[in-house]
């Protein structure tokens, strides 16, 4: 009967103490900016079941993945024997289940148990190794120095112990069935404490057995009320709390950045003083986040779901570069605030600050500023978790309350509102790339009362650069050659807001973006189509919401689909018929939209080689240009991002890189120099497929 108290007092203390810490852990992430997260429940539910339950991006890296899913599923379903040990320590019972299980089932479950919990044991011992003999990377990296490493330390000798305890448990139990002890009845199968364990206590006394039989019971069920409460104070926090974070997943295009309605009343009011301005009272709107209470909720439950894996940072450019920023660090940095914030709350109630920030205390400009906004990092974490959600609002902050940027990102923002586009180009020169290839304009379209089909929205790079002129003049003879009704904007088609967005300037985007929707409403334009991933994103993803809803389509999908229907065809014995290709994904129509094949299957209908670099499609490696990284200095590092892709692609040996990016273009074009004498030629898929179509002379 003491036992039973002492059993049924450390469960109570150890649930109290658990709901305590976790009700704070809620109230800390409703520290965060209310939001409403839209979406399909039903979408939301197979994530969840795919992503959470099914472990599907752990298991992207198959042997690991396996490890952690032996552990997982141990938590989750040696977890019911522990329902066992609390029944009989409340009651004083022994083995409940198995009164209530036939005993062939109980001895399955009861054995099935201790397999797994085998697997367990081994899987940490794996972990372990890889932590501090094997000393993987992103497991000893810099940023878990201190408590983080520890943590992912103790946590895995505490499962260790806690496996040890359980096997031993059942292996003393046995030996005590076997001798037919009181209170031992015979129930339950133990192939495996039977095999390893046992062997250690067979020579025992029944006395002595009865005390280490309880010793290990009491161990493993007290540690596991003491694991309990230190989930809460761990990264380890994750096991419970990814499941409503992968719940509440972004489910639309990674490319598309929220546009924030805070700027869009402002843009309003700019362009109609007559708009709905901000009511009486109403606290005056945030641009941006400076701290964690200008985040998202469900920003905040990231913060709290992260596992410290490191597997973004693994795959961050920037970090990869040696720049400042990893994106594992920003999440850490973002929950130790947030932590710092609560206790804040507790010691002083809910309106004291503390006059510190998470930008500026705990995230550095020079962070935020390497980030090429390429996504790679959220597609590679295991629990939907998005760093760069977190960096595009601190930008944004930086950028719109603070006015503080890189002096050449000011310098690109007041070209877009000066010119129309982020270089200090005339406005007048958008369209020089037409001369002498009879281009319809869609002035002249409506002038004559004419429609088309699809509007070619060109972009200031198709329009401006020099290398990237040719590519817009090689995908207009494609649509000539096609026989494609299509026209372009000419001088009325302006920056589409981009590179202002991701440098954090959303006032800039937002009136380029109401400008050209204007325009493009005004001739009623259903389709469109472009050969820059940038726009395509914006106008497909960005502007919908802002009232322009169009059909966008990347010049990949429209060459793939336009090879299809045999509207053109390449030549059989064209230029690159004999020769080998690599194909560099560009991060916004692959992980940004995922587009994947429609390139590839332009270029295999070359019949060249095809050969991938080693990280492609969705861990394909950026080139250096997005986030606004195109018009600025690197943040210092070891290498230039370009420099990295440049020498990944030459690796293969091909003859040719293609890309589908003018961005791209400039930065591999940029990347390929002084990599040698033997350098590929680069090339985008338009002027390749220009270059060999049937009956169409090449581009000049
Ligand atoms: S978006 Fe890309 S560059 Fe930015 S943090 Fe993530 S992985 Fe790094
Ligand atoms: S953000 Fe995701 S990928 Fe990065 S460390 Fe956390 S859990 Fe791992």
């Amino acid at each position: 009967m003491i036992a039973q108290i002492i059993f049924s007092a450390c469960l109570l203390i150890a649930v109290y103490f658990f709901s305590r810490n976790v009700s704070k852990i809620v109230r800390n992430i409703n520290l965060g900016r209310d939001v409403r997260i839209k979406g399909d429940r039903k979408k939301r539910w197979t994530i969840l079941l795919l992503v959470a339950l099914g472990q599907t991006k752990m298991l992207k890296k198959p042997v690991v993945g396996f490890f952690h899913l032996i552990i997982y599923l141990g938590f989750i379903i040696v977890n019911i024997e522990v329902l066992e040990i609390i029944i009989d320590g409340v009651f004083g019972t022994h083995r409940v289940l198995s009164e209530i299980f036939p005993a062939n089932i109980y001895s399955l479950l009861i054995g099935s148990f201790e397999v797994l919990a085998f697997g367990v044991l081994l899987a940490c011992i794996v972990f372990l190794a890889r932590r501090n003999l094997v000393k993987v990377p992103r497991l000893v990296a810099d940023d878990l120095d201190g408590w983080p490493r520890k943590d992912a330390n103790y946590i895995l000798v505490m499962e260790i112990l806690l496996m040890i305890a359980f096997l031993s448990m059942n292996a003393t139990d046995q030996l005590l069935q076997e001798k037919g002890e009181a209170h031992y009845f015979k129930a339950g199968a133990f192939p495996v404490s039977a095999t390893f364990f046992q062997p250690a206590y067979t020579s025992l006394t029944t006395s002595s057995l009865i005390f280490f039989e309880r010793f290990f019971w009491w161990f493993h069920i007290l540690g596991i009320l003491f694991f309990l409460n230190y989930l809460v104070i761990s990264k380890h926090f994750h096991i419970l709390i990814s499941f409503p974070n992968v719940f509440y997943s972004n489910l639309f295009p990674k490319g598309k950045f929220n546009n924030l309605d805070s700027v869009t009343r402002e843009v309003k009011l700019m362009l109609d003083p007559a708009a709905e301005n901000i009511a009486e009272g109403e606290p005056a709107p945030r641009f941006g986040a400076k701290d964690v209470y200008d985040l998202s909720w469900k920003q905040l439950m990231d913060a709290y779901s992260c596992t410290e894996c490191g597997r973004c940072t693994a795959a961050c450019p920037a970090s990869i570069t040696g720049k400042k920023l990893s994106p594992r660090w920003i999440v850490m940095k973002t929950r130790d605030r947030l932590e710092e914030a609560g206790r804040n709350y507790d010691l002083h109630g809910p309106n004291f600050r503390d006059n510190k920030a998470l930008l500026g205390d705990y995230i550095t400009p020079e962070e935020l500023w390497a980030c090429t906004t390429c996504n790679a990092c959220v597609e590679e974490c295991p629990v939907n978790i998005s760093p760069l959600d977190i960096i595009m609002d601190l930008r944004r902050s930086l950028v719109m309350e603070e006015s503080k940027m890189p002096n050449e990102l000011a310098m690109m923002s007041s070209n877009i509102e000066n010119n129309g586009a982020p270089w200090q180009f005339s406005p007048s020169d958008r369209a020089n790339w037409v001369d002498g290839l009879d281009i319809p304009i869609m002035s002249d379209v409506a002038a004559r009362g004419d429609a088309v089909d699809v509007l070619f929205w060109v972009g200031c790079a198709g329009s401006f650069d020099e290398r990237n002129k040719n590519v817009t003049r090689s995908f207009a003879k494609i649509l000539k050659a096609a026989d494609i009704k299509f026209a372009v904007l000419g001088l009325e088609e302006s920056c589409n807001g981009d590179p202002a967005k991701r440098a954090g300037n959303e006032f800039l985007f937002q009136m380029q973006a109401f400008t050209n929707i204007n325009t493009l409403n005004n001739y009623g334009v259903k389709r469109i189509v472009t050969a820059c991933p940038h726009c395509f994103n914006t106008l497909k993803n960005e502007y919908p919401e802002l009232g322009g809803s169009y059909e966008v389509i990347h010049h990949s999908s429209f060459l793939q689909q336009l090879l299809l229907e045999g509207k053109i065809k390449i030549r059989e014995n064209n230029l690159l018929s004999q020769e080998s290709i690599t194909y560099h994904d560009s991060c916004y129509i692959g992980r940004g939209n995922g587009i994947y094949e429609a390139p590839r299957q332009v270029l295999e209908s070359f019949k060249a080689e095809l050969r991938e670099m080693k990280r492609c499609r969705t861990n394909g490696f950026c080139c250096g240009a997005g986030g606004a990284q195109v018009f600025k200095e690197e943040e210092p590092g070891r290498r230039r991002v370009n420099t990295e892709r440049a020498a990944e692609a030459i690796a293969t040996g091909a003859n040719t890189i293609a890309v589908a990016c003018p961005f791209c273009m400039t930065m591999m074009d940029d990347g390929l120099k002084n990599q040698g004498e033997e350098i590929p030629k680069l090339k985008d898929i338009a002027e390749l497929v220009a270059d060999s179509m049937e009956q169409v002379s090449p581009v000049s």
